[in-house]
């Protein structure tokens, strides 16, 4: 099996009702190919799901993704989102522990771990981020950080399970900061990464899954960061929120 070339739109708390349509709606009227391998998905702000849902779900090889989830399957924890809350409007991925949310709201390891464990029990994908901060990445020290990420949150998973996860390694220096980590530096992370799974997992598995690049892909960035032969395409925060910037990204897949 081949496994999917992915570009995903991660607005976070940026744009409007009105806006998150209007740029929908821009996307949609631009030439874009998505070919069988390849899919766009849009982690949209949890109010805007069901619009996006309602222009987007019917698409092939199109996927709208909430940008969190609870740990809990139900009851008294106010402002949370549950799975089933998602899979009750149509929506099958959800973004877990990206950088932000770990950074801003003490998300752990484990605690991810957890909703991992609901997501993939109820049938809803998630794309898990990774990653390492400057100071580790300038001590050297970023396959020991990383690996630690999927040992604590992923690797209680079975083979069957974990070929059902997206990972997206993000590099938190290059997130929003338009410092990009060069296309050989996300390659040699995205084969660590590789290598760490098959090693749990073995390679036919490993080989299975979509690892995403995050950390100000944009248009001009995308063809030769999704070229390398681990990473099967991005993650897009800034230059997801432009239509052209976005159509190009989806077009620079492999
Ligand atoms: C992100 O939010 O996941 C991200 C990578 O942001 P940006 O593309 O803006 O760096």
């Amino acid at each position: 099996m081949m496994r999917k070339q992915i570009a995903a739109a991660n607005w976070k708390m940026n744009l409007t009702l009105q806006q998150g349509e209007q740029l929908i709606n821009d996307l949609l009227a631009k030439p874009h190919s998505l070919k069988e391998n390849q899919q766009a998905i849009f982690a949209v702000p949890a109010p805007y799901l069901m619009m996006a849902q309602e222009k987007l779900g019917n698409k092939e090889r199109v996927a709208v993704a909430a940008q969190n989830c609870y740990s809990k399957k139900s009851g008294a924890y106010t402002g949370e989102i549950s799975v089933e809350m998602l899979q009750s409007i149509g929506v099958h991925y959800v973004v877990l522990g990206h950088s932000e949310r770990r950074e801003y709201f003490n998300e752990s390891n484990p605690f991810l771990a957890e909703k991992i464990d609901i997501c993939l029990a109820n049938g809803v994908t998630p794309i898990f981020c990774c990653g390492e901060p400057l100071q580790i990445r300038e001590a050297g020290k970023q396959n020991e950080f990383v690996g630690t990420q999927l040992n604590e949150s992923l690797f209680h998973l079975s083979a069957a399970d974990i070929t059902k996860v997206v990972i997206a390694y993000e590099p938190i220096w290059a997130i929003g900061t338009g410092k990009t980590a060069s296309s050989d530096q996300a390659q040699e992370m995205h084969a660590f990464i590789r290598a760490e799974l098959a090693h749990q997992y073995g390679k036919e598995t490993a080989d299975q899954i979509s690892i995403l690049y995050g950390g100000s892909v944009k248009a001009s960035n995308a063809v030769e960061l999704f070229a390398q032969p681990d990473v099967d395409g991005g993650l897009v925060g800034g230059a997801s929120l432009i239509a052209d910037e976005f159509v190009a990204i989806i077009n620079a897949l492999k």
